[in-house]
């Protein structure tokens, strides 16, 4: 572990995963918001391993808004990033305005090799293998909130 600037880190896999998408679809657009916490400082973790989870989620998000671009024209997709810090946490929230999880689909997501993409689109580990990272990997919590047509809010916590 080593002490990072989550904030850099978090903005630089936004815009890479966005330039990424619109390099292969030129037709893509997000608006991305990010709301950094800037009291939050240096925290000590895995860059490698917490960049990964990072831009899993990020990456999870872009693909759910654009399914839903996909189906209604008018849709405006929108990703944003943030970061808190509390007494006891340090957060790191990915949300998107996509379709949400419906709650049987909810219970597996964190599942090796669950996904609900086509063949050659997901291959289910994103979310198991972010889960252990943060959890095993950083004594933290990775949590979701989702409301269906709403979208979806994944949480890293962070032990601060
Ligand atoms: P993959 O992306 O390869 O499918 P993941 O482990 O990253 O694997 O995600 C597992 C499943 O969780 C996805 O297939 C999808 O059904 C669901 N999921 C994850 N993130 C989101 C999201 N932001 N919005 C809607 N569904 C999501
Ligand atoms: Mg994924």
């Amino acid at each position: 572990k080593e002490p990072t600037d989550i904030n850099a880190l978090a903005d630089e896999y936004l815009r890479l995963a966005y330039h990424g998408l619109r390099a292969k679809d030129k037709s893509f657009n997000a608006e991305l918001i990010t709301n950094f916490d800037e009291s939050i400082g240096k925290v000590n973790i895995v860059p490698q391993d917490m960049g990964r989870v990072i831009l899993n989620l990020i990456t999870n998000a872009f693909y759910a808004v654009n399914e839903k671009k996909q189906r209604d024209v008018n849709f405006k997709p929108i990703v944003s990033v943030s970061t808190k810090k509390t007494d006891e946490h340090i957060t790191i929230s990915v949300s998107d305005n996509g379709d949400g999880i419906p709650e049987k689909v909810k219970e597996k997501i964190f599942q090796p090799f669950f996904t609900t993409k086509p063949t050659g689109q997901g291959t289910g580990l994103g979310l198991s293998m972010s889960y252990d990272i943060v959890t095993k990997g950083h004594d933290g919590n990775l949590k979701v909130e989702t409301a269906e047509k709403k979208g979806t809010t994944f949480i890293i916590e962070l032990p601060n």
